[in-house]
């Protein structure tokens, strides 16, 4: 058969705002078949769109017989549907659609590389090979509406508070940090690299605009096959200048605080299809603080281990991090980490042994790293020299330094973390469109 043309037909709706004020109107929905039955003389579609699914109820003498026949339809084939609204309170929304028209807009061959119907998952490399289809299950569709949420209420919360957005380059050209591997690259005839945060840039733009966030993509030549690590990642960045980190911290809770919040008050319907309606609790404020030291000793204790000062407790075997995320299951900060261990541009504490950072965690996932900055030029040099870096390198970075450079703290947030968390998912990979891992760079 050959297909139909969209021709004039354009969508009145979509599916989410087929609500019962609407029975006994005409409407046009489009979308894909997501599952259908077939008893004979009566035929069920459910049509899927981007906000969800109807159902389509094509009965023989309800409708006409050259639609009726016409009706036989595959998984995911694309269809636009012209109907009437009817009330039907077992059907998804309380409504049923009775079709006067239907286009068959596309296709598909007769059996789809994974099952869409919802009814079992596939094991999730094959549905990452088959990514756009994956994407389109009523599952993946609550993930990335819960991330676009969090999205919109990050930057609204930030923007509120006097923050301005910003963008950083990507292309660098020389190492920001020193410590991350980083993925060169060639540019033009130079050897050039992508960069692994925002770090520097944002510290300047603080000298500049004060407050300051950037969204936007970082990149990690780890080759960590875990289920927390990607090459490539989504970060939130945020730099304030005239304060230190407890500011920071402050701020930080408060705005994980209100993400929780406005899950739970405006996307109820996403956590239940990914059971997570009980699950998404408000935590309390403020969040509990830790000394390094406190959790290294907690790890110690509990799991009879012999981790010292200096050891990263994020580095723990994957068995020994599962039962410290079931002593510490919330979110709480791990603060003041020994200056060892941490980037040349974190300020020392007073006993210089420690720094003025923190970690965000939740459970044993560690969500943020940030800190007070280190304004002071010569202090940074130094403190460059000593982690073993070539302050020539830094020479662009470092002459910024020179003008009036304020105090400032920020953090680093893992947004692809912090999704898999919200949506109670297995693997981080599940939180991206699509992932970048050591082993994947198609689709
Ligand atoms: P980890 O020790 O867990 O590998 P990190 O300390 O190297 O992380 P940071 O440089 O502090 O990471 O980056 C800031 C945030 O970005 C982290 O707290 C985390 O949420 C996220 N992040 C960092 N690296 C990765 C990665 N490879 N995959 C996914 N998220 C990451
Ligand atoms: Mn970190």
């Amino acid at each position: 058969m050959l297909l139909d043309k969209l021709g004039n037909w354009r969508k009145t709706h979509y599916t989410k705002d087929v609500t019962p004020e609407l029975v006994d109107n005409e409407i046009i929905l489009g979308g894909w078949v997501r599952n259908f039955r077939d008893l004979g003389g009566l035929k069920f579609i459910s049509l899927q769109d981007k906000y969800g699914e109807r159902q389509i109820t094509v009965k023989k003498g309800v409708v006409s017989d050259e639609l009726f026949e016409k009706t036989k339809v595959g998984y995911q084939y694309c269809l636009m549907v012209k109907g009437t609204v009817k009330k039907f309170n077992s059907a998804p929304g309380g409504i049923e659609i009775i079709p006067s028209e239907i286009k068959i807009l596309n296709k598909t061959p007769e059996k789809l590389p994974i099952d869409m119907t919802g009814e079992t998952i596939s094991e999730l490399d094959l549905r990452l090979n088959n990514r756009a289809l994956d994407l389109r299950s009523l599952r993946n569709q609550a993930v990335f509406e819960i991330r676009g949420e969090m999205l919109r209420t990050i930057r609204s919360f930030l923007l509120e508070r006097a923050f301005s957005e910003v963008s950083t380059p990507k292309i660098i050209g020389s190492a920001t940090e020193g410590g991350t591997e980083l993925f060169p690259i060639m540019f033009f005839e130079r050897e050039a690299f992508l960069t692994q945060s925002a770090q520097l840039y944002k510290e300047q733009l603080s000298g500049i605009y004060e407050r300051v966030f950037e969204l936007s993509d970082c990149f990690r030549a780890e080759k960590s096959r875990t289920k927390r690590h990607l090459c490539e990642i989504f970060t939130l960045d945020v730099e304030m200048a005239f304060v230190t980190m407890d500011d920071v911290m402050t701020l930080l809770e408060k705005l994980v605080h209100n993400v929780i919040k406005d899950l739970r008050e405006n996307k109820m319907g996403e956590l239940k299809i990914l059971k997570m309606e009980n699950m998404t609790e408000l935590p309390e404020l403020p969040f509990p603080r830790y000394r390094y030291e406190e959790i290294i000793n907690l790890i110690n204790d509990k799991l009879g281990l012999d981790l010292e000062f200096g050891e990263d407790p994020g580095k723990l075997t994957s068995e020994a991090y599962r039962k410290l995320g079931e002593e510490l299951s919330g979110y709480y900060y791990i603060t003041h980490w020994p200056m060892s261990i941490k980037p040349f541009y974190i300020m020392p504490s007073e006993d210089p042994k420690y720094s003025e950072s923190f970690d965000l965690q939740k459970g044993m996932l560690e969500l943020t790293s940030g800190g007070t900055r280190v304004h002071n030029k010569v202090q940074l040099e130094d403190a460059l020299e000593s982690k073993g870096l070539n302050p020539i390198s830094f020479e662009s970075h470092i002459k910024t330094f020179d003008y009036g450079m304020p105090p400032h703290a920020g953090f680093g947030l893992g947004i692809d973390r912090w999704l898999t968390i919200l949506c109670g998912l297995d693997d981080i990979r599940e939180a991206v469109m699509y992932p970048r891992t050591p082993d994947r760079l198609t689709p």
